[in-house]
This record gives structure tokens, sequence and C-alpha cells, in this order.
């Protein structure tokens, strides 16, 4: 079995080391602030989720899980301008693929429109809230900065009775986009630029795909957050750290909004790849550009599109763990992600032989019209899975790398007069090879040892190197996609004249040549190819007959497994 064994998520969450989220939890249940623990993943469905989002819902799902809570999913489809119903279709499979189980009932902000609504009367009638006729720019003009405070807005002293008339009057259509707002009655002058008589209404006349047109007025994330997390029960509202300093704004809202269990506001450190771009903005644009092939392309760190390249949830949960749960931004490297499929993979895939750049191979002392049945093991750390036929015969190809003319020291493939291990079959001597006009070599010619057959015991010498090989009578041509990073963060996301800095070898597709085997693989089979990596079967592309695999990682590592803290 492999060498290194990855963690679950239960088993990181239930280690012996608890994060700073759950001994804060620990100190509420301990203290008697809850009886219980209930969670929630608040997505925006306004693009699909990437590997970022998948630490938010394994991070929550885990903690209710720990605690015997609850956990929720819940659309924060506040913002009817960027949502789409595409969005909750995939966001909805991505949790369910990534295992998070939450209950098979989702929730919607939107239904909670009513509530919002009467929730902000009774903070106008307190004196807490009022209607203003400043346009966005004047607000923003008024806030002041981190050194000056605001100045008042005209509309705060308005009485309480004014104030509900033109609340009404702002549901009810009298206003156009932009002409009122309501806002939190809090301090002009408060050090937290948040607080400084926060938005908690716009006016804006949209359509929303729940509500339809009955809406006019929307609420602001600030005010309409805290409230979705009151009426569902949440205890513990966990959430990145750009929202720390929304924290004091977050408990105002909770406290006028009088929940007889108030939710708890919690930030953690956001997940980040080093050099590959995850936020939704950037992918959207690679999507809308028509760069990659939709939000499940497999060059994409969308969950959809690690899902088509051939992740599988636990290679995630994996990798989740692994950069664990703190307080300070840091990042992660994308071939800790690399690392954890491979450990998945290792001992789960069947490993197979596929010829990414072929060249012929005859073997001149071999009977023509011969073949033989050889033993393949379907994968050497895992025998349940047991061994194949494969045919062998005077005719076969093998990798173009693995012949070379002029071979450097320390080459143990083949060359003239160097003999090699055909996998699982015979030792082979190159004897001479034919090239074509340009120079290229078109067949290399070889003769073998009929006594070095694989598994016969054969002891009499040995030899350094061993190549993978396909049958040239029964191989069959398979497409395969080699990928690379599409966009460096670090080398620049934009170029001078403001298009997307791609790499144009991002993706490149070769036709392989494979054991027939493989061109009967299924949608999501996954395979390791011998010295080539691992490949999954697209699920979109890939035909019976026609096989289109996705690389998902190469077999080499450069990963160093992080020591124990
Ligand atoms: P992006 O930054 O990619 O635009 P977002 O934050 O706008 O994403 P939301 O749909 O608002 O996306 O996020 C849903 C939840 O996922 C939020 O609680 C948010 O804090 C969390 N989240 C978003 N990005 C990350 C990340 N990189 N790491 C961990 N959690 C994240
Ligand atoms: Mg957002």
């Amino acid at each position: 079995m492999s060498s290194v064994r990855i963690p679950t998520v239960e088993e990181c969450l239930n280690g012996e080391t608890k994060n700073f989220i759950e001994e804060a939890i620990d100190r509420d249940l301990e203290e008697g602030h809850y009886d219980h623990v209930h969670t929630r993943f608040p997505p925006e469905p306004n693009g699909y989720l990437h590997i970022g989002h998948a630490k938010s819902i394994l991070l929550n799902y885990g903690i209710a899980k720990e605690y015997g809570g609850t956990f929720n999913l819940r659309f924060d489809d506040t913002n009817p301008s960027k949502e789409k119903s595409e969005f909750v279709d995939a966001i909805i499979e991505n949790v369910k693929w990534l295992g998070a189980d939450f209950g098979g009932k989702v929730y919607y902000a939107s239904d909670y429109f009513d509530q919002m609504y009467e929730i902000a009367v009774k903070i106008i009638k307190k004196g807490d809230a009022y209607v203003s006729d400043l346009s966005a720019d004047e607000i923003r003009e008024y806030r002041g900065t981190l050194t000056e405070p605001g100045k008042e807005d005209p509309g705060r002293n308005r009485s309480i009775e004014e104030n509900l008339d033109l609340f009404a009057r702002m549901k009810n259509g009298e206003f156009a986009d932009g002409e009122k707002t309501l806002r939190a009655r809090i301090d002009m002058a408060s050090s937290n630029i948040n607080m400084r008589d926060p938005i908690l209404y716009r006016v804006a006349h949209l359509t929303h795909e729940h509500t339809g047109d009955k809406w006019c007025i929307y609420p602001m994330y600030d005010f309409a957050h805290p409230i979705e997390d009151g009426i569902e029960g949440i205890t513990h509202s966990l959430c990145t750290l750009e929202f720390e300093d929304h924290r004091p704004l977050y408990d105002w809202v909770v406290k006028e909004a009088e929940f007889e269990v108030p939710p708890r506001q919690i930030e953690f450190a956001k997940l980040y790849l080093n050099n590959v771009v995850t936020g939704k903005r950037y992918i959207k644009k690679l999507v809308e550009q028509h760069i990659v092939d939709g939000w499940d392309d497999p060059r994409l760190v969308s969950i959809s599109g690690l899902r088509r390249r051939g992740f599988t949830p636990s290679s995630i949960k994996a990798f989740v763990n692994m950069a664990g749960v703190s307080k300070s931004q840091s990042t992660n490297e994308y071939a800790a992600l690399e690392y954890c499929i491979r450990e998945d993979l290792k001992p789960t895939a069947p490993r197979m032989m596929a010829v990414l750049d072929p060249v012929k191979l005859v073997i001149d002392n071999y009977p023509e019209g011969k073949t033989e049945e050889l033993e393949a093991p379907n994968n050497l750390e895992n025998e349940s899975l047991g061994s194949r036929k494969i045919t062998f015969s005077r005719e076969l190809y093998i990798e173009r790398e693995d012949f070379m003319e002029n071979p450097p020291k320390k080459y143990y493939r083949l060359f003239p007069g160097n003999e090699v291990r055909l996998m699982y079959a015979y030792f082979v001597t190159c004897t001479f090879v034919e090239k074509d006009e340009t120079g290229k070599v078109t067949v290399i010619h070889c003769t073998y040892d009929p006594e070095t057959k694989s598994g016969s015991g054969f002891t009499g010498r040995k030899v350094k190197g061993t190549i993978h090989w396909v049958n040239a009578a029964d191989c069959v041509p398979l497409t395969a996609r080699l990928y690379e990073n599409i966009i460096d963060e670090e080398k620049g996301v934009y170029n001078e004249d403001g298009s997307l800095n791609l790499n144009p070898h991002s993706e490149t597709d070769v036709t392989a040549l494979c054991e027939p085997a493989l061109a009967k693989a299924k949608a999501f089979d996954r395979f390791q190819f011998v010295r080539n990596g691992y490949f999954c079967a697209d699920f979109r592309d890939s035909k019976e007959g026609a096989p289109v695999f996705n690389r998902i990682v190469t077999l080499k590592s450069s990963f160093k497994l992080p020591a124990k803290q």
C-alpha cells in the first residue's frame, strides 16, 4: 500500500490538536452560550465554486459532523443582477460530490426577504435606521477616511414616522434605483469605517430568480447575512478573514434583530494556491472569453474542473486538511494537491501501458505471425486489483524518448547495442534503426532472448532499463490531453494591453497508442499510464472505441511532505 497515508477530513478535524475554531466552539459549549452546533456554507450563486470554497465546505461540514450538529447549504442570493440558476445547480452538485451532507434541504436567503424587511422596520422603530437621499457617490464622500471622521447624512435625524413612510414607499416602487437607501444609525465617527452608518437596503428594480418582481429593494450583504444565520439558527458562522472588520456590524445586526440564539461569526484564512488563479472573477473571464471549455475545463481549479480532470473528493479533502485552518494568510503549493491525488490513486488505479509518442520497434528474430499472451499485474501495490492478459508479437510501439542513438552516460534505455527489458515480456537488444530523409528514426530493430521471459525465473543476467510498449497488432489510438498551468499569478495575470497572460502550452493533445482495454474506459475511470502519469477518462468527450483521457498529474513529484508539527 502507499507509503504515506492521507488523513481524512474527519480524522484531521477530530485529531488531538484542535484548531482555533474548535477551541472557540468548545469554550462556547462549556460556558453555555450554545448547547449544539449549527454551521452553514453560504455561496453566492454568481459563478462556479473553486478549491478555496472546498475548504469552506469541508470545514463547515466537518465541524458540524464532529459536534453532532447540523450543516446547511444556503444560497446567498441577495444580488439578483449576477445570479443564475445554472450556478445553483452546479454548486449543489459540487457540494454533494465533496461528500458534505446538507440533509437534502437547500436554503435560500431570498426566502427570508419578508423577515428581513420586518427586521428593518423594527430597527427603524427603535430609531436605529433612517432613509437617506444621498447618492452612492455622496455617501462615499460623507463616509470620511481612516484618519478623518465621516459627516452626518442630512436624513439622519428624520423622525421615525417619516422613515417608516419613506421605507414603505421604497418598497412600493416609488423611487428610482439609487434615489434612496436605508442606513443604519450607528456612529459616523467610528474608527471602523464599516460602522459609519452602513447601507442596509438599496433600491434596485431587478427581477429575482426566486422572488420575481415582488421586490424592488434588496438588502446589503452585511445586513442580510447575520439575519440569514439567525433565522436558520446557525450558531457558528464561519467566514473568511476579509469579514473580520465587518464583525462589529454583524453583531450589531444580530442584536437589533433580537434573535433568541444569537449567531457568532468566526473568521479563518482563505485557501490560496501559489501561481494558480483561483478567484471566481478570473475563472469567469476565461470562461466568458471562451479561452477554456466552460467552467469545468480540466485546467481550472473550479471544483467541476478538478472533478473533470480526475481529482477525487478524498484527494481534495486531504489537501484541505494539509493546508489546515488558521487565522493568518498563507499560500499552498499546487504540488501539494498533486501529491494528494497521487497518494490516493497509487493503490487504487490500475496501471496500464500507453505510448504517448510512439515509434515502431521490430523484433527481427521473433517468429512472424506468432502472438503470445502475457500476464500483467494491474497494480504492483495492490494485489487485489488482479492481473490482465496482454498480447505480444513481433511488432510493437515504444516511447520515442526511450531510444537514443547517441545516449549520454547513465542512459539505461534503448540505444544501439544495449539490452533492456520490455515490461512483462523479454529482454531485447537494439541492432539498428531505419530513418526517414529528415533523419528521424522510423523503425527500431531489435533481437530478443527467449530465455528472458518475465516470470520464467531467468537469472542469467540483469539489465538496468525497463521500457513499456504496446502491441502494434491490437493497440488502440487514444487522445491524451496534457496540461500545464494556464495563468501564472506570480508572473502576472494580465499583459500590458490588458489581455490575459496565458500560457500557450496549457493544453497539448496527443494521439497515443494504448492497450485495447483502455478503449472500453467509462467516464471518470482513472488509470496510471506507466511512466506517463495518472489519467482520467473525460466524461464529456471520451467514447467507447475513441477514448479521450485527461492527464491528472505526472508521476514525478517535487513536493516534500511538511514535517509533523
Ligand atoms: P471569490 O473570492 O472566488 O470571488 P467569494 O468569496 O466571492 O469567492 P462566495 O460565494 O461569496 O464566493 O463564498 C462562499 C463562501 O466561501 C464564503 O463563506 C467565503 O468566505 C468562502 N470562500 C471563498 N473563497 C474562499 C477561499 N479561497 N478559501 C476559503 N473559503 C473561501
Ligand atoms: Mg462573494
